[in-house]
This record gives structure tokens, sequence and C-alpha cells, in this order.
């Protein structure tokens, strides 16, 4: 029975978002193609995110070691090594994040087993494994057939899929022993440092006004920040925005910038790239303005508005004042 295992991510002693849109992709892999799931929950006094996993899989391995509290590469990857040569999953799933990034292609390597990052969909053709994968910056979704091998590494680009829910039952918890532990690392965890928040805080924010490249001119931004306000909005902005300097880093929505979940997300001058798209998780309601009727952001959006923005700025201006 071929096997589909899911490296659940935690941090500071939380289950990261990512893992539970993973848990949807294995469970699909199930429905599918008949792939049993399971999730691997590993590190040191983490008994209850396996417990929690296993509320939406059959099956949750844990595997504590007090060497495994905080994330690095060499006892992740000792324990990974001898549940692959164990366990033999067909295909193991890990977030598309600093953390499956810096294990799966490294361990691939090590391995010789195929590895496919930023994976946004996984089928089977019989038994080997199909990526879609977005390239040359999402002008193209490349369809790739994987050699034939004996088990497959995959990162998933986050947004791609919705979280689970929880499926009704409750799964096994399976303790699964510590293979012994390298007991020297090239890597020492010093501590964990939150990127500092800057000014605001965007990933709290009920209401986002958010503007992209279409602001055009510095100069437009006080009127933007203005409008924000007055709306009682935050203000929020696409990468460009920030990569010009206009504002700062903390304020950009995307997969390089924050994931936001606000009850209202105003979109102006913002064309809907992907990278944008998948830092808005679920927004309440999605207003999207642009000129361009064909702009990709439409497709995501409640309600569009193509016309443009300075004028819808004006008569939401007109219509506070009034
Ligand atoms: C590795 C990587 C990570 C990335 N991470 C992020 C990220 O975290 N966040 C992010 O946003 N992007 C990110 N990007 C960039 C992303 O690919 C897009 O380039 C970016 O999102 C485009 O921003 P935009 O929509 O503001 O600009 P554009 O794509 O240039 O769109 C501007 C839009 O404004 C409209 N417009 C122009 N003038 C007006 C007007 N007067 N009125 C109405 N509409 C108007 C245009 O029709 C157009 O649709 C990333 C890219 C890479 C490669």
């Amino acid at each position: 029975m071929a096997r589909a295992f899911v490296i659940v991510e935690h941090r500071q002693g939380a289950i990261r978002d990512a893992t539970f849109e993973l848990v949807t992709l294995a469970s699909e892999l199930k429905e599918k193609f008949g792939i049993e799931p399971a999730a691997v929950v590993i590190g040191s006094g983490v008994r209850a995110f396996a417990e929690r996993l296993a509320r939406y899989l059959p099956e949750a391995i844990l595997v504590e070691h007090e060497s495994l509290a905080n994330f690095r590469y060499e006892p992740y990857a000792a324990v990974l090594k001898d549940l692959f040569e164990k366990e033999t999953p067909l295909v193991t799933l890990c977030p598309q994040s600093a953390f499956g990034m810096e294990l799966f292609p490294r361990l691939s390597a090590e391995l010789g087993r195929p590895c496919a990052t930023d994976v946004t969909r996984v089928e089977m053709d019989k038994m080997n494994l199909v990526v879609h994968r977005s390239v040359y910056n999402g002008k193209i979704n490349a369809r790739v057939q994987l050699a034939s091998a004996g088990g497959y590494l995959v990162t998933v680009r986050g947004g791609s899929f919705a979280p689970a829910a929880e499926s009704g039952s409750v799964g096994v918890v399976r303790d699964y022993p510590c293979p012994p532990i390298p007991e020297r690392f090239k890597t020492e965890f010093v501590g964990y440092r939150e990127a500092a928040a800057g000014e605001v805080d965007i990933t709290q924010a009920p209401f986002l006004f958010s503007i992209g490249r279409g602001i055009k001119d510095p100069d437009n931004i006080p009127k933007a920040r203005e409008l924000a306000d007055k709306l009682g909005a935050v203000l929020s902005c696409s990468r460009p925005v920030v990569d010009k300097k206009w504002l700062g880093k903390e304020r950009q929505v995307g997969t390089s910038g924050r994931t936001v979940k606000p009850k209202v997300y105003l979109a102006m001058g913002i064309s809907g790239s992907f990278q944008h798209l998948a830092g808005i998780k679920g927004p309440g309601l999605f207003i999207a303005v642009n000129r361009d009727p064909k702009a990709p952001i439409f497709g995501s959006a409640d309600y569009g508005v193509v016309e443009d923005m300075f004028k819808i700025m004006d008569a939401l201006r007109e219509k506070l004042a009034s």
C-alpha cells in the first residue's frame, strides 16, 4: 500500500498553518489515488501536536528526542532517513517554507530521491509522480512528470490548497523510536527572533486598503494613506511598492511578505499575481479596482471595479466627506 507522509512544521509551540494545507493535499491523494496519508511529527514535547493531527488524518507518527526541540537539518535528516528506510512512503510533503527549503533539497541530494519544489498540484500517473509548478514568474504553468523512483519529496507552495477541516474521527498516534542522532552538528540553534513588526501589523487588521504599482508615483502614497485612515483601514501593498521603498516591508502582502486574513481586502491597482494572492487567506470580502478588465485579480475578487483607481479614490473621499 502506497503512503503519503505530511511533515508537520511547527515553531515556538505552534503548528504552522501550512501543515493543514498539506493535510488537504494528502487527503486528496487518498481519495483520487488510494495513497494512505499519515502525519509525521518530529520534535520534543510535541505529543499534543500528534494528537491534534490525528483528528485530521488516520495516523500521526510521533518521533521525539530532546535534540529535535528546534529544527536543525542534521537531526531531522537522521530521523527522516530512518523513517524512509523502514516505512517507505511514496510521497513525502513539506511546506515551501524556510523549513521545507532547507530540509528537502538537501535530503534529496543525500538520498538520491527526486524532489519537486514549489508545487501547486500533485497527481499520479500510475505510480509516477506528476506535479504542477508555475515558472517564469507565473507566466507558465508547467506539468512535470518525475522519473520513476521509490519515493518522492515534494515542497508545496503556500495557499495552493485550502486548510483542512478535522476529519470527524480520531486517528492513531504511533510512537516511532528515535534513531541514533549524531552528537555534533554543523549548525547550532542560537535562538528564535521574530522579524520586527515595524510600525503596523497588517496580519491583525480587519480591513486592508492595499495599493499596487498602479499608484504610480510616491507623491500619491500620502493620499492613499489618508484615505485608508478615513476608511478605518490599514494601508498594505504589493511588492513593487516596497521595492521602490515607497512603503515599508511590513506592509507587503504575499509570499515574500505577510499573510493576511482581513474581513475586507480592498485592492487598488494590483494585477493579482499568485505571489500576491497567496498572501491573502480567505478575506471575508475581496474587492478589486483595476482599469484592466483582464487583470487576473478579478478571478479572485468578490467584487471587481474596472475603473481608474484615482477616480474611485476621489469618489470614496467625497462620499466620506458628505
Ligand atoms: C520570488 C518572488 C516573490 C514575490 N513575492 C511577492 C509578494 O510577496 N507580494 C507581491 O505583491 N508580489 C510578489 N512578487 C512579485 C509578483 O510576481 C508581481 O510582480 C507583483 O505582485 C506585481 O505587483 P502589482 O500587481 O502591484 O504590479 P503590476 O503587476 O504591475 O500590476 C499593476 C496593476 O495596476 C493596474 N493599474 C495601473 N494603473 C492603474 C490605475 N490608474 N487604475 C487602476 N488600475 C491601474 C494595471 O492594470 C495592473 O493590473 C514576488 C515575485 C517573486 C519572483
